[in-house]
C-alpha cells in the first residue's frame, strides 16, 4: 500500500520516488483494469447530430418535446407556477426523505383519480423520486427486498432500454413477454396473452400505463381488461411505468385508464410517475413511486422502508420541480392551463404524424403508413431496418436510434416533408 498526495503537479508516493502526473504508468493505477463501455444508445447518436454541418440535419433520438420551431418549451402553467414560488420567497432548506408531501399526494391522485378509493381510504404509500427513472429504482429496491413473490420481472419486448439495468441491478432478474408485431408494427395482443398466461405465478410484471416507449403502441381498453384478467389468473403483481401521463391521448384520465381499471379489478399495483414530459420537467428530475397497501398500518411500515431504501442513496429529493409540480396540480387554474398546455403539445405531434404520412404518399411511397397515426405518445417506431436507418444518418443528415424509434416531437412543420422524402428514399 502507499499513499499519493499531489503537489505542484507532481504525485508523491509515500514509499517511492516522485513522478510527474503525465508519466504515471498506467500499469500503477487503481482503474488500469476499467475497460471503455460503449456509448449510450441514444446521448450517442445526439454527439453525433452535433458534430455534423448540414443545415437539413435533424435529431429525432431524444424524446424530449420541441415546439413548432424545434425549440424547447417551457410550458405556460409551469412558468406561472415559477412567478407564484418566487413571490412566496421559500427557503431552500432539505425535503424530508419521502420528499416534498403536498406534490406527494397530488402526484398520487393524479395518478388514481381523486375518487379512487386507494386516494380515499389513504392506502398509497407514495415518497418522491429522482422523475421517472429514480422513481422506478426505488420500487426496484423495494421489490427486490420485500417482494414475497418470484423475484422476477417481466416486460414488453422491446421496452424502455433503461429498464432492465434499473431492475437487474436492483437484483431482479429480468425476463419478457411478447409486445410489439413488426409485421403490423402494432400491438401483438395475442403473442402477450399467451406468454402472461405461462409467467410462474407470483412475479411481477411491467407495464407501460400509456404511450408505450420506444413503439407508440398501447394496447386498447377491451384488451387491458383482457390482460387483467390474465394478470389476475396467475397472481402477478402489476408495476406500471407512468412516464407520459396526459401525453398519450392530451387527456389525463384517459391515459390513467389501465392503472385505475387494474385498481378497479382488485390488483394491488405499484406505479412511478415523471412529470418530465407532461410538465417539460426534464431536467428538475421531478418524479413519484407509490405502492397500494391494505391497510393504514401497512402504508406506515411501507412507507418506513422506502426511506430506508431512499436514504443512502440521495438522502432526499430535489424541491424545486416538486414545488412547481404541487403548485400546478394543486391551483385550479393553473391545473386547468396546464390540461390546456398538454393538449397543445400532443395535438402539435398528432398534426406531425398526419403530416409525416401525407408527405410519404406524396413522395410516391407504396408502403403503408397506418401505424405512424395509429401509434401514439412522443414516440413513432417506423419499422425501418438498421441499414435505412444508417442510410437516413448518412445520406440525409436525420439521426435516430437504430431501431428505427423517432421522436414526433422534434419534427416540426419546416422540416416534416424533407423528413418524408428522406424516409421515401431510404425505403422505396
Ligand atoms: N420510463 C419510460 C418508458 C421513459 O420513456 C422514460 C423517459 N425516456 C422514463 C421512464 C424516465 O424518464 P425521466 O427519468 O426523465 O423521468
Amino acid at each position: 500500500m502507499f499513499v499519493v498526495r499531489v503537489v505542484n503537479k507532481k504525485l508523491f508516493l509515500s514509499n517511492g520516488p516522485s513522478c510527474s502526473l503525465s508519466s504515471f504508468k498506467s500499469s500503477l493505477s487503481w482503474w488500469s483494469g476499467v475497460e471503455m463501455g460503449p456509448p449510450d444508445a441514444i446521448l450517442g447518436v445526439t454527439e453525433a447530430f452535433k458534430k455534423d454541418t448540414s443545415d437539413k440535419k435533424m435529431n429525432l433520438s431524444v424524446g424530449a418535446y420541441r415546439d413548432d420551431d424545434g425549440k424547447p418549451f417551457i410550458l405556460p402553467c409551469v412558468m406561472k407556477a415559477e412567478e407564484i414560488l418566487s413571490k412566496k420567497n421559500l427557503d431552500k432548506e432539505y425535503a424530508g426523505i419521502a420528499g416534498v408531501a403536498d406534490f406527494c399526494q397530488a402526484a398520487a391522485k393524479l395518478a388514481f383519480g381523486d375518487s379512487s378509493p386507494v386516494i380515499k381510504e389513504g392506502l398509497n404509500a407514495t415518497v418522491q423520486g429522482i422523475s421517472g427513472t429514480g422513481s422506478l429504482t426505488i420500487g426496484a429496491h423495494f421489490l427486490a427486498q420485500f417482494f414475497p413473490g418470484v423475484k422476477e420481472i417481466y416486460m414488453p419486448t422491446p421496452t424502455w432500454g433503461n429498464h432492465i439495468p434499473i431492475f437487474k441491478r436492483a437484483g431482479l432478474t429480468v425476463k419478457q413477454y411478447r409486445y410489439f408485431d413488426p409485421k403490423t408494427c402494432g400491438f401483438d395482443f395475442t403473442g402477450a396473452l399467451q406468454d402472461l398466461a405461462k409467467i410462474p405465478e407470483k412475479s411481477i410484471i411491467l407495464l407501460h400505463a400509456c404511450a408505450h416507449n420506444p413503439t407508440g403502441v398501447d394496447p386498447k381498453p377491451e384488451q387491458w381488461k383482457e390482460m387483467s384478467k390474465v394478470i389476475k389468473a396467475r397472481n402477478l403483481f402489476p408495476f406500471l411505468d407512468m412516464a407520459y401521463q396526459g401525453f398519450a391521448t392530451g387527456d389525463i384520465d384517459r391515459d390513467a385508464f389501465a392503472l385505475r381499471m387494474l385498481v378497479e379489478d382488485g390488483h394491488q399495483v405499484a406505479t412511478a410517475q415523471s412529470f418530465a414530459k407532461n410538465m417539460g420537467l426534464y431536467g428538475e428530475r421531478t418524479g413519484a413511486f407509490s405502492v397500494v397497501c391494505a391497510d393504514k398500518d401497512e402504508v406506515a411500515r411501507t412507507m418506513s422502508q422506502l426511506k430506508i431504501i431512499i436514504r443512502p442513496i440521495y438522502s432526499n429529493p430535489p424541491i424545486h420541480g416538486a414545488r412547481i409540480a404541487s403548485t400546478i396540480l394543486n391551483d385550479p387554474s393553473l391545473r386547468s392551463q396546464w390540461l390546456t398546455d398538454i393538449k397543445v403539445m400532443s395535438d402539435r405531434i398528432n398534426t406531425m404524424r398526419i403530416k409525416l404520412k401525407e408527405g410519404l404518399k406524396r413522395e410516391g411511397s407504396s408502403r403503408s403508413w397506418d401505424h405512424i397515426t395509429d401509434q401514439i405518445g412522443m414516440f413513432c417506431f417506423t419499422g425501418m431496418t438498421p441499414d435505412q436507418v444508417e442510410r437516413l444518418i448518412k445520406e440525409f443528415s436525420v439521426y435516430l436510434t437504430k431501431d428505427g424509434r423517432i421522436s414526433v416531437a422534434g419534427v416540426s412543420s419546416k422540416n416534416v416533408d424533407y423528413l418524408a422524402h428522406a424516409i421515401h428514399q431510404v425505403t422505396k
